[in-house]
């Protein structure tokens, strides 16, 4: 396939420059302007277009976008735990077949149409457990996404739903795995996961040689939950007693962490997954980004649009960093590692699954997608929760 025409840009460095493509099989083997067609081979005329490596979502939830249009609690919540209860525990809980394979499909469809090609998924159905990762695979593989999937164990749906979501998540990786999809291991958080809990999430990481995922200090009240009835220590530290900060696991938020608690955790070679639109969206605080190194920015189910988080972390920075190293910068691309390089780290996250090296250039794998440059959309309101409601994109890709 010729890709002719197109405005090519790549992220790290920042670059953007006109040449046409050659694709051959799964890579791009060459590089020029203007490059000539051969005889028979497809050519797909991009003027007006930007062509770029897909962008990767580090952390959201699918089901979410079933959330749009659904009316609120009948009492407002007062806090981000009555959040869950009250709105995503209701939620997930009505999940059945059909409702987790359509939120597969919505999200797969809006994420490749705002360029994203790579989801990492953090999903729960506590009706549907059994067959769930399945069902959302076959979504995203019918979209032609790739996809790293979990089952979120946790202990609030009794010892029987923790125990199929644990038996979820390694049939998955081991069976399931395809070209287009990896299993993790997925658990909620450690407030609602005991010591058993963690244990066995420790033993189906283990047997399965996948990673964690896990939501981290999203809320001060998973802090003080570990304080209060773990031993005073802190979840880092509950983590890694149970051998859970290896290498590749996902930590997702971390808000509430300090910079010494985010160093321990990239030493041991995990990635925190950043969500800033939906830390505003909830008042949970905001992550102390200039401490993130091995960062990877999620959407945490608002939605599919990364580089509509992107420029939400950008603007945020500035508080952000203040308060973390009295050091206010002025926001630019520049001056965040975390967030100027959100995108080429967040490949770099997929890696670890993946191929593919975030690359408009000969030898890369083409996880690239097209935008029209023409059409800048305007960002929609996200008004509650993880994001709801939502209007469709503008933007084009494949
Ligand atoms: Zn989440």
């Amino acid at each position: 396939m010729l890709l002719k025409g197109a405005r090519l840009a790549t992220f790290d460095p920042p670059r953007v420059d006109e040449a046409d493509l050659r694709v051959e099989g799964e890579r791009i083997v060459e590089r020029g302007r203007p490059l000539a067609s051969r005889s028979g081979e497809d050519v797909l005329e991009l003027e007006g277009a930007v062509v770029m490596p897909g962008l990767v979502n580090a952390h959201t939830h699918l089901y979410s976008a079933l959330a749009r249009g659904m009316p609120g609690p009948a009492s407002a919540p007062r806090s981000f735990v009555e959040i869950l209860q009250r709105v995503w525990w209701k939620l997930d809980r009505a999940l059945d077949a059909e409702s987790v394979r359509l939120s597969g499909l919505v999200g797969a469809i809006e994420a490749a149409r705002s360029g994203t090609t790579m989801l990492i998924d953090h999903h729960s159905s506590p009706s549907f457990i059994r067959g769930s990762l399945g069902a959302l695979q076959g979504a995203l593989e019918e979209v032609g996404l790739r996809s790293a999937l979990c089952y979120e164990v946790t202990d609030r749906n009794g010892r029987e739903g923790r125990d199929l979501g644990i038996e979820e998540n390694v049939t998955f990786a081991r069976e399931r795995a395809t070209a287009l999809a990896r299993g993790l291991v997925g658990a909620h958080a450690s407030f609602t996961l005991g010591d058993e809990s963690l244990e066995m999430l420790a033993r189906a990481v283990s047997d399965t040689g996948s990673s964690l995922h896990i939501h981290v200090a999203e809320d001060r009240a998973d802090v003080d939950d570990c304080r209060a009835r773990h031993g005073g220590g802190t979840i880092i530290e509950r983590l890694d007693r149970f051998g859970l900060l290896a290498s590749r696991a996902l930590l997702a938020h971390c808000v509430h962490l300090s910079p010494e608690e985010i160093q321990v955790a990239h030493a041991k070679g995990c990635w925190i997954a950043h969500n800033p639109r939906s830390n505003m969206n909830n008042a949970v605080g905001y992550a102390p980004t200039a401490a993130l190194r091995r960062a990877a920015l999620g959407t945490d189910g608002m939605d599919g649009d990364m580089l509509a988080e992107a420029r939400a972390a950008c603007l945020k920075m500035p508080t952000s960093w203040s308060s973390t190293t009295g050091r206010p910068p002025s926001c630019t691309a520049t001056t965040s590692p975390a967030i100027s390089s959100s995108v080429s780290t967040a490949a770099t996250c997929a890696r670890s699954w993946w191929r593919g090296d975030g690359r408009c250039a000969t030898g890369a794998w083409p996880g690239w997608t097209r935008r029209r440059s023409s059409r800048a959309p305007a960002t929609p309101p996200a008004t509650c929760g993880r994001g709801w409601p939502r209007s469709s994109r503008g933007g084009e890709a494949r």
